[in-house]
């Protein structure tokens, strides 16, 4: 077993743990980042930045990179399953970004890694967390490094082997490993469910025909899906599933970003895109063309009953998780991630008091309990429609935004939040 210090170990490389781990590493800090996988993902997943994350990122001079790759989209439309319903603008927020930027998960991810990078950290790639101790004045964390060995004659298979182990002595753990987070279930903290499992189908296509200029959320009596405008005639379709076979869990990101040809799968799924959504959304007249991505995932609404504690805390989807349709979960997770940086770094540097991190759990608890609809959800007026008004508790994890603009985006719809 090797020995290695540093001051913050990062438990995971996907948005939240890059970008905690760039603020910590800004702020003088010494950091490590860790990842069981190999790379960042090579899928578009969750892929929106809200207004709140893009002045985050301008505070750190990344917005304009970001910008220059995404798309700008400034109002998102609800649906049933004929018409158009109600509407929020986020030009309406003001701001200096009064829109959502459409841009890929990979690539965003792929822009933290970079700029990590000049922070002068390295993603130590390949290391798994597999369990951390306290130790009172820093926490000791047992780290897996990963290698592979092909085994198999006829068939050959790749298996996962630990090559080393690693004591790693840190005085803060930042548990930022996502949906399944090893570094919660340490700690002994329960993921509380909030909503039963949502199941979902995303496919990602070229269209022929009007290009799309707004996200389209259809509420159907039984389902939601959207429509994403995504970069040039690029589009997504998200549907929900009114039944799913052998998805039971929270799948993990793709790494690959190669594709094998399928034509003939291909052209069922097609298919099955434009039947599906002529049936859900009649007004979507485009044609669909060369399928791009598709894939499977399960959604819960979800939130830890903690944090963190002492010297390990959560952010991102370690701490919870929400629908696909208002990208709360990764966009709110990347102000925690920044948030608990600069806490760790007030700890570390200014000596301030370990309130400041039972703060930031008090805080945390109490967005995701209005974001999840656990303080009443979205409140009707008198002047309300009776459209939005029966379905508002479905609209609030449609709405992407989170804190002061949740609440302008809600008055919108004439609700209350
Ligand atoms: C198929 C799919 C489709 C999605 N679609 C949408 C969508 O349409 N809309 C939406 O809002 N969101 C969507 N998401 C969710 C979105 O991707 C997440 O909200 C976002 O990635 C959360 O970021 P994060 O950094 O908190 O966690 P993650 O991105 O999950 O990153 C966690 C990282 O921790 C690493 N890790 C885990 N355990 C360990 C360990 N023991 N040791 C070391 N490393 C570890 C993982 O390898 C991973 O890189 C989708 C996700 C998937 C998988």
């Amino acid at each position: 077993m090797r020995d290695e210090q540093t001051e913050v170990l990062v438990v995971g490389a996907g948005p939240v743990g890059l970008l905690t781990a760039i603020v910590a590493a800004e702020a003088g800090l010494a950091v490590k980042v860790i990842d069981q996988e190999s790379r960042t993902t090579a899928r578009s997943y969750a892929c929106a930045l809200h207004p709140r994350t893009l002045n985050l990122l301008d505070e750190m001079g990344l917005a304009a990179p970001m910008l220059e790759q995404g798309r700008k989209v400034e109002t998102v439309a609800f649906y049933d399953r004929e018409s158009r319903r109600a509407e929020v603008k986020l030009a309406g927020l003001g701001g200096k970004f009064p829109f959502l930027l459409i841009l890929p998960q990979s690539a965003f991810e792929h822009a933290l890694e970079q700029r990590l990078q000049k922070a002068g950290v390295t993603v130590e790639w390949g290391h798994r967390f597999a369990d951390c101790q306290d130790q009172g004045d820093a926490v000791t964390a047992t780290v897996e490094e990963l290698g592979g060995t092909a085994t198999g004659y006829i068939v050959p298979h790749w298996e996962t082997i630990v090559k080393n182990r690693i004591s790693v002595r840190a005085r803060y753990v930042v548990g930022a490993d996502g949906q399944r987070s090893l570094v919660r279930q340490r700690l002994g903290i329960e993921n509380t469910r909030v909503t039963g499992p949502e199941y979902f189908a995303a496919y990602e296509f070229e269209s022929e025909g009007a290009s799309e200029t707004e996200v389209k959320v259809v509420l159907d009596d039984t389902t939601t899906n959207v429509l994403w405008p995504l970069q040039g005639n690029k589009c997504r379709w998200t549907f929900q599933l009114i039944k799913a076979e052998g998805l039971d869990e929270f799948p993990t990101k793709e790494r690959r970003s190669v594709r094998f040809a399928q034509q003939t799968v291909d052209e069922d799924i097609r298919q099955h895109v434009e039947r599906v959504a002529r049936q859900r959304a009649p007004w979507f007249k485009a044609n669909v063309r060369a399928m791009t991505w598709c894939t499977d995932v399960v959604f819960e609404q979800r939130m830890a009953k903690q944090f963190g504690r002492n010297r390990c805390w959560l952010a991102g989807d370690a701490g919870h998780q929400a629908g696909p349709v208002g990208v709360q979960s990764m966009n709110v997770g990347l102000s925690e991630g920044a948030a608990l940086a600069r806490n760790l770094g007030k700890m570390l540097r200014d000596r301030a008091p370990a309130g400041v991190l039972e703060t930031y759990d008090r805080e945390r608890q109490q967005e995701w309990q209005q974001l999840l609809g656990l303080k009443g959800g979205l409140k009707p007026r008198n002047d309300t429609d009776a459209w939005v008004s029966q379905r508002r508790s479905r609209i609030l994890p449609c709405l992407p935004a989170s804190d002061a603009d949740l609440s302008r985006l809600a008055a919108q719809l004439r609700v209350d939040i």
